[in-house]
């Protein structure tokens, strides 16, 4: 494999950009290479710019569950893009993308369009500060909620893969009332709801955290959860930025049958595009701006090409279940496969799976919380991306990301998949 124009580009990117890179995790700097130059994509795959071609288990970091440049979902774009690409004023596209969110989440009465997912925890926070008039709130080790000050504490991906659970020139004040808890211990969750619940404004989760790698949440952590918040008069947030139209149509919430207070959403609902939303209660939103006091704005939010690509993969994804079933089928092949291989070559790896997402770790043990991911040997990680590079499979350069799979990734493709995998092991046996 030759990668001579993506080193080219590499070097005169850190010129211009920090790292070179806009977001830390396509900086390969974690395992050890320099980062890719990708110029298409299409279906499961993408190429780089020295004609090299991968099969994609990143998928822009999950908004295309439907595959790369999928003729369907694009085949009104120009006409939308002919009429312009932003007028700062209402469409009728917004509506339809909000409906059909609406219609979906039975927890959501209303929603807020944003730009990123970034964007929408960060508002649901403020607004559900100003819907209880609290400060506190509580979040979760591993849990990744965007890069907003206050929840830049233990938060996983980039951050961890750096190393630096926290972030320099996030001020004390910003994180003062930000409490942290470990995933999946519920004993530790009465604790803190004993000491704090009457202070604790907002409760933030992944209910299936895709940002240490794959840690679904236990169903009984969640019930607690939702008990303990309804009790306290908490504002519950899930935070289904991946899992959202991912684990299933209805997200994290139907699959466990838990409703949250607020729900934020970005990734899959933009299609590819920059788009973010946070929606719930009525009465909750209903405390928004220009209706309530909680102020929040965005000259590109609603943006009509954004919303008219994001309805176009929501409304196939609707009209599609079978999309949800097949996803959930070549990930469980992958876990098999992989769990297979694991066991003839005696390798001190784990795979965690919830459905159609999949993560495999480099430790022996059980994957439940932050405490085991960080356990993970990031050495053999790395010297497994590498082995499947070269076989052609793009990995998340990262142990703590999760796989992404669209629906046009082929049965074909898990198998090339699944035969790079046997031969990356035996290197690492
Ligand atoms: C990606 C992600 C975010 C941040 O979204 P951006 O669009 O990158 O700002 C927030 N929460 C979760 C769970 C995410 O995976």
């Amino acid at each position: 494999m030759n990668f001579e124009r993506s080193k080219k580009l590499w070097k005169e990117a850190q010129k211009y950009i920090p790292g070179g890179v806009n977001s830390p995790v396509r900086a390969f700097q974690s395992v050890g290479m320099d980062s890719l130059f990708i110029c298409k994509g299409k279906g499961s795959k993408v190429y780089d710019v020295d004609g090299n071609e991968y099969i994609d288990y990143i998928c822009s970091w999950g908004p295309l569950i439907l595959g790369h440049s999928n003729e369907f979902i694009y085949k009104d774009m120009y006409e939308v893009l002919q009429n312009g690409t932003s007028y700062g004023l209402c469409t009728e596209q917004e509506i339809k993308l909000a409906k059909l969110i609406v219609q979906a989440y039975p927890s959501v009465d209303m929603i807020r369009m944003v730009n990123s997912g970034t964007e929408a925890t960060m508002s649901a926070l403020r607004l559900a500060r100003g819907y209880t008039k609290r400060s506190k709130i509580l979040k979760f080790e591993g849990c990744y909620h965007g890069h907003s000050d206050s929840l830049l504490v233990k938060s996983g991906s980039g951050a961890l893969t750096f190393n630096e659970p926290t972030s320099s020139g996030v001020s004390e004040d910003a994180i003062k009332n930000t409490l942290v808890a470990p995933y999946n211990d519920i004993e530790a969750l009465e604790k803190i709801f004993q000491i704090y619940g009457e202070e604790l404004a907002v409760v933030i989760i992944e209910p299936v955290s895709g940002n240490m790698g794959v840690v679904p949440a236990k169903k009984e952590f969640l019930q607690k959860l939702r008990e303990l918040t309804k009790h306290y008069e908490t504002v519950l947030i899930f935070d289904e930025v991946i899992t959202g139209f991912r684990l299933s149509f209805g997200g994290a919430q139907e699959v466990y049958g838990v409703q949250p207070d607020l729900t934020c959403f970005g990734k899959i609902i933009g299609g590819g595009l920059p788009v973010g939303a946070y929606g719930g209660k009525k009465e909750i939103m209903e405390m928004v701006s220009p209706l309530g006091t909680v102020y929040q704005a965005g000259t590109l939010s609603g943006n009509p090409l954004a919303m008219h690509l994001g309805y176009q993969v929501l409304s196939y994804l609707k009209g599609h279940p079978q999309v949800y079933k097949y996803i959930e089928n070549m990930a469980k092949k992958l876990e098999e496969g992989i769990l297979e291989t694991i066991e003839e070559y005696q390798i001190d790896a784990t795979v965690n799976r919830l459905k159609g997402m999949l993560s495999l770790f480099f430790t022996k043990n059980k994957v439940e919380s932050f405490e085991e991911v960080r356990k993970c040997n990031i050495k053999i990680f790395s010297e497994y991306f590498k082995a499947m590079l070269k076989e052609g499979i793009l990995l998340p350069p990262s142990q703590f990301e999760g796989l992404f799979l669209s629906y046009a990734h082929s049965e074909e493709d898990i198998q090339k998949t699944l035969e790079a995998n046997k031969k990356a092991m035996l290197l690492l046996k």
